[in-house]
């Protein structure tokens, strides 16, 4: 084994099925009493499970979360915050919602706690990504990361199929990345592994049966291990490919994701080999790239960026966009090999 350095960011983790009921408590724990609840209409029935445990111990509520997190809705909230003498963020919904409590944090020192709802790992990143007349700018800073995360497996029991198909694949670009990124070390190449690993076993099973509870709890027991890798090493090529995506051409988030991934390991299989051998193998298939095309077709996940509604005359810009500064990938960018790529995902071509 070869030298190797590993950052870990400090969250207390709670995961299980009822773990809802010990919010009350961690709130305590983090020496705060007047709660901000963070949500957004679709998880309403979660969030009202989360006010019923917090009781009198939460002071006002904001369930304007949206997309990219927007600096116009953050100041609201902030508004919100600040009236009601808030101390501490208790935030339930995907990684958008999760967005706010970082924006709310890094502009008031609060705590937060965070409730997934989906598989995106944002909860234990410390990065953010905000929005400003329509420009994404992500920063990195440890009073982004959240304190306390509960995930409650019931907490994903309503999230639809077909949103749970997407958000798990997002969930697995962050596995397939940490492999080769430049800080790879055999910790998180474990946690990435078992991650791989626990995504192509459970989606399956669940899409057959969507009510199965122990493919839930893995995937999103996978969900944490992935945005665990998120957090403690640099991705490449298919995350700045969806953030250009996302940020300029208003992609939504996991459905890039999904179409990109399998495009993105094709793309870079050349100059990772090992690692393509590696995530074969954890998704039980001969071929990396086009085992995880194969994956998400059978999952009914989409699988062109046409279908997405991209226009095929941005392409070329999407390329330039993509390859403008430089960042570290396991093959070289050219804006050809990128507008090739963005091509094939654009027509949904199966990765030879
Ligand atoms: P999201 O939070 O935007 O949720 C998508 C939609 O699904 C929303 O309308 C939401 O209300 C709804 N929803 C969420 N959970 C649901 C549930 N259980 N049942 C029904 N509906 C539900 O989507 P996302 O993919 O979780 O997060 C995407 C955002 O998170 C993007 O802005 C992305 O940039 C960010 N992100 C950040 C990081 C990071 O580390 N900073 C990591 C991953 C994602």
């Amino acid at each position: 084994m070869g030298n190797f350095v590993y950052t870990s960011h400090p969250s207390r983790i709670i995961f299980g099925t009822g773990t809802v009921g010990q919010v009350r408590d961690e709130v305590e724990r983090l020496g705060a009493s007047r709660v901000l609840l963070l949500s957004s209409p679709p998880v309403a029935k979660a969030a009202a499970r989360v006010r019923d445990v917090l009781g009198d111990v939460t002071v006002a509520e904001f369930d304007g979360a949206a997309m990219h997190t927007p600096v116009e809705v953050t100041e609201r909230a902030l508004g919100v915050l600040r009236e009601h003498s808030a101390d501490c963020l208790v935030a339930v919904g995907g990684g958008s919602t999760t967005g706010l409590a970082k924006a709310l944090a890094l502009r008031t020192g609060l705590p937060q706690l965070i409730l997934p709802t989906t598989y995106a790992g944002s909860e234990v990143t410390p990065v953010l990504g905000e929005t400003r007349d329509g420009r994404k700018t992500t920063q990195s800073s440890p009073e982004i990361l959240p304190e306390t995360v509960v995930y409650d497996v019931e907490f994903t029991r309503d999230l639809p199929v077909g949103m749970s198909v997407t958000s798990a694949v997002n969930a697995l670009a962050h596995a397939v990345e940490a492999l080769y990124a430049p800080q790879a070390n055999p910790v998180i190449d474990g946690m990435a592994l078992d991650a791989i690993r626990k995504v192509a076993r459970a989606l399956p099973v669940l899409v057959a049966d969507p009510s199965d509870t122990a493919a839930r709890a893995d995937l999103l027991h996978a969900a944490w291990l992935s945005g665990t890798c998120l957090a403690a090493v640099g991705m490449g090529l298919h995350h700045k490919l969806c953030h250009t995506l996302g940020g300029a051409f208003d992609l939504p988030h996991a459905q890039t994701h999904t179409v990109i991934l399998p495009h993105a390991m094709a793309y870079n299989a050349p100059a990772a080999q090992d690692v393509m051998d590696r995530i074969a193998d954890a998704l039980g298939v001969a071929d990396a790239p086009s085992g995880m095309y194969d994956l998400i077709a059978s999952l009914g996940g989409p699988t062109s960026l046409r279908e997405l509604g991209m226009a095929e005359g941005d392409l070329p810009r999407a390329a330039q966009l993509a390859t403008a500064t430089p960042y570290p990938n396991p093959r070289e960018l050219t804006p050809e090999g990128i507008e090739g790529l963005l091509h094939d995902a654009w027509e949904g071509r199966r990765p030879a």
